[in-house]
């Protein structure tokens, strides 16, 4: 048989989660990369492959500092408490890392300095000198995250030199308008500096070729990759100015390495630390020449450093390549949102755990993550009904029920044993089927399609037990009674091995019951007199309650007002408010929202087009004196021209007009 063989040529996997940052807690998001990098690794050991899961906490770089600053803490200190609370976390979810290490270590450094220097001597390294901010008063060029100033783009304050929290906008920090330290909050000066860059485009072929014509990504992310190939490889900048939390440069003074140099190293350096702690060779993992697959699991957002620096790193100093970089989404939280600080529904590890009162609690979120993955990167949703329904429906309505009758029927009729006698051929030959399949799908993260199947399977287990009526055959045919708990019994195994690397807590469960630990082979029909242990439930239903302080509603109601990021007073009187006479209104045709109406802006006669029928008739508000922007750009709504637009106030349902609190002529302008 196919199973039996597999065993024999064993393959080796190195698999890896990103190194989540050390800044702050595990959330939700990191959650379902570990589950789904978790389940496959579980997999690989249950059907006797040799698999290590690496992973790692990625230490360096200024948000590392900044965060510390604030806390009056040294970065040490701060990376090594983060560093705990992230093992609490995910030990908390069951991720079974082989070692989850710091990239903050020696190994690290080792392998950083190895790897630089094979960039150097194959002359993939140049040096440019460029302008930087510096600090006149602290002495220090101040990176990114050490100057903040005002967004070029939306002209937002108080915005790091990188990105524009408000906007999105990415830039140089010298693009920045109004400058200044954050340490003493003094305007920097511009200093040059040399700095260090991987020129990428002289490996261009490699890359090409590496991703393009292989499977290592799946084809919709290898079209984004190629794009950016397309588009021209630019220049790697890798060096930073001292002071930096990070590893020094070592032919280069006070200049240290980027923390996405060293972060990815962390993969090489963990796996050293493995080795050395369990008696094997690296070679053997990281050599060209092993035959281990290096398989990475990633977040869509970090994809061009997997895809483009990383492969370069490690093919200049003969590293393996990565065999396969399996890209997930976002989690969004209930209908689409991105999770969401404000919005009370950016949840943290910790919180899940402490709000969700449930027990299982921690086993249900990876089978609900793994009945949302697959090998693609769309974004997961969050949906607590869904939540619900896929845990009580497929653990607990189904495998948990066709698993209970069965015992609870071997206890009372066949002396608590599985009795002795053959079993249902066509079921055992549907598992060895499907058994195939799942196989398959858990190899390609079809996680989603896996769990269809094991519902699938357990649908056909309980109309089986069912249409059988074993109540009745244990009155006049013992033998046909036999059979039906023979076969239920090995099903429930079965989907007890098929379940085992999403839930393994559920799965320890049956082991018990069953008493021995479930191998792949296991799935296979085997069992016959076979004493069971004393029946208990799998798992106990999830109720809506469970989770219904998850996204925290009453914090939600005190956050509701959410005041936008400031503004400047130029861009307030870039809005031209004008006080208005409505002249005129009606209703518009199969709208029941709209109004149309026609106003008097001192002389000046318009049409606008507002949100207000809910909550004012036409006739109400006519001759009333109204605040309108009366520069908006006109637009279409419906079909009929808007040109600007009436200011009222708002509350869920409830709406009300701002209107002037004494009578003041049409076209005063309002400030
Ligand atoms: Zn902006
Ligand atoms: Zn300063």
């Amino acid at each position: 048989m196919t199973i039996i063989n597999r065993k024999k040529n064993t393959q080796m996997y190195l698999v890896t989660s990103a190194l989540p940052y050390a800044n702050g807690d595990i959330h939700l998001g990191h959650i379902v990369e570990a589950v789904q990098t978790d389940i496959f690794v579980r997999f690989q050991k249950l059907v006797g492959n040799h698999a290590v899961y690496v992973c790692a906490d990625d230490t360096h770089g200024t948000p590392i500092e900044v965060s510390a600053m604030k806390l009056k803490i040294t970065p040490q200190e701060l990376i090594e408490r983060v560093y705990n609370r992230h093992i609490e976390d995910y030990k908390a979810f069951g991720i079974n890392f082989d070692i989850f290490y710091t990239t903050n270590s020696n190994e690290n450094k080792y392998y950083a300095e190895k790897i630089y220097s094979s960039l150097r001597n194959k002359g993939l390294i140049i040096e440019k000198k460029i302008s930087q901010y510096y600090c006149e008063h602290d002495k220090r060029f101040l990176p990114d995250r050490f100057i903040k100033g005002i967004c070029p783009s939306c002209k937002a304050e108080d915005q790091y030199g990188d990105v524009c929290e408000i906007c999105g906008a990415t830039y140089e920090p010298t693009d920045l308008k109004s400058p200044y330290c954050i340490l003493c909050k003094n305007p920097p000066v511009l200093k040059e500096s040399v700095h260090l860059y991987v020129q990428l485009s002289k490996y261009e072929n490699f890359l090409r070729n590496y991703i393009l014509s292989s499977d290592v990504l799946a084809e919709e992310m290898k079209n984004f990759v190629k794009t950016w190939i397309d588009g021209g490889l630019k220049d790697w900048c890798i060096s930073r100015d001292g002071p930096y939390f990070g590893f020094e440069i070592p032919d280069m003074p006070n200049k240290f390495f980027y923390v996405w140099l060293d972060a990815p190293i962390g993969y090489i350096s963990s796996t050293q630390k493995w080795c050395n702690e369990n008696n094997k060779n690296i070679d053997d993992y990281w050599s060209k020449k092993s035959n281990t697959k290096l398989i990475h699991f990633i977040g869509k957002d970090i994809v061009y450093f997997h895809t483009l620096f990383w492969p370069v790193m490690l093919e200049s100093a003969e590293f393996k390549l990565p065999s396969k970089i399996f890209v997930h989404g976002f989690l969004n939280a209930e209908g689409g949102e991105k999770m969401s600080k404000s919005r009370g529904t950016f949840i943290q590890a910790k919180d899940y755990l402490e709000r969700v009162k449930h027990p299982q609690s921690a086993e249900f979120l990876r089978f609900y993550f793994g009945s949302k993955l697959s090998n693609s990167a769309e974004d997961i949703d969050f949906n607590t009904n869904e939540f619900i329904n896929r845990i009580n429906t497929v653990l607990s309505n189904n495998i948990g029920n066709l698993h209970h009758r069965t015992v609870v029927f071997c206890q009372r009729y066949f002396n608590n044993e599985i009795p002795d006698g053959p079993w249902d051929n066509e079921i055992a030959e549907k598992i060895i089927k499907e058994g195939e399949a799942i196989f398959s799908d858990y190899n390609n993260v079809m996680y989603k399609s896996v769990i269809e199947r094991i519902q699938e399977l357990g649908n056909v287990g309980n109309k089986y037990y069912q249409d059988s009526k074993p109540w009745e055959l244990i009155k006049n045919d013992i033998n046909k009674a036999a059979i039906v708990m023979v076969t239920c019994a090995n099903l429930v195994r079965s989907l007890g091995v098929f379940l085992k690397p999403i839930v393994p807590s559920i799965v320890k469960k049956l082991e018990v019951q069953y008493g021995k630990e479930f191998s792949w082979e296991d799935h296979v029909f085997s069992l016959r007199k076979v004493k069971l242990g004393e029946p208990e439930k799998l798992v106990q239903p999830l109720e809506k309650d469970d989770l219904s302080s998850l996204f925290k509603k009453e914090d939600l109601k005190e956050k509701s007002i959410n005041i936008n990021k400031e503004i400047d007073i130029k861009e307030f009187q870039n809005i031209d408010l004008r006080v208005a006479e409505i002249k005129h209104a009606e209703k518009i045709e199969k709208s029941d929202k709209l109004l149309k109406l026609q106003i008097d802006i001192g002389g000046e006669l318009r049409q606008i087009v507002a949100g207000i029928a809910q909550n004012y008739s036409p006739e109400s508000i006519i001759g009333k004196k109204i605040i309108v922007v009366a520069n908006l750009k006109s637009t279409i709504i419906r079909g009929i021209k808007s040109e600007g637009m009436l200011l009222a106030a708002k509350n869920k349902n409830d709406l009300c007009l701002i209107i002037p609190e004494k009578d003041i002529s049409s076209g005063s302008k309002v400030s």
